[in-house]
């Protein structure tokens, strides 16, 4: 996962964001990738997991193994979706700050998130995107 990463030393003590392993739990410094399942069914709610991280070899075998379990094909899930960390990086930095020329309200990724185990994260907003 991407996740906050406490260090104290110079020049001052600060939380950094970094690429975390979900296989090994170590920080991804170099090649790496990016992975998640998605669910596309007819029969089904359209969906996606949260993304995961890997070293690239053993740790992305891990990880995709992981995902093909949580997110088994038999129930409309494709887990062997991944891209690189480099890869990765240019697209999230132009759309975090560019809405996609179709979707300037930033409603094109209406699905749901599923965690493991099927938990679905309850949204504060109404069907229509408006917030209480
Ligand atoms: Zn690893």
């Amino acid at each position: 996962m991407i996740e906050y990463v406490s260090r104290s030393g110079e020049p001052e003590a600060m939380n950094c964001p970094a690429f975390i392993c979900d296989a090994c739990r170590k920080q991804v410094i170099g090649p790496g990738n990016i992975l998640w399942a998605i669910r596309l069914g007819e029969d089904a709610e359209r969906a996606s997991s949260p993304l995961y991280v890997a070293h690239k070899g053993r740790c992305d075998q891990a990880v995709t193994a992981l995902l093909e379990h949580l997110y088994p094909f038999d129930e409309g899930w494709h887990s062997n979706l991944w891209t690189e960390i480099e890869a990765f990086l240019g697209p999230l930095n132009n759309n975090a700050v560019h809405a996609f020329a179709d979707d300037p309200d930033g409603t094109y990724h209406d699905h749901a998130l599923i965690q493991p185990g099927g938990i679905i994260l309850p949204t504060f907003a109404s069907p229509k995107g408006e917030l209480p």
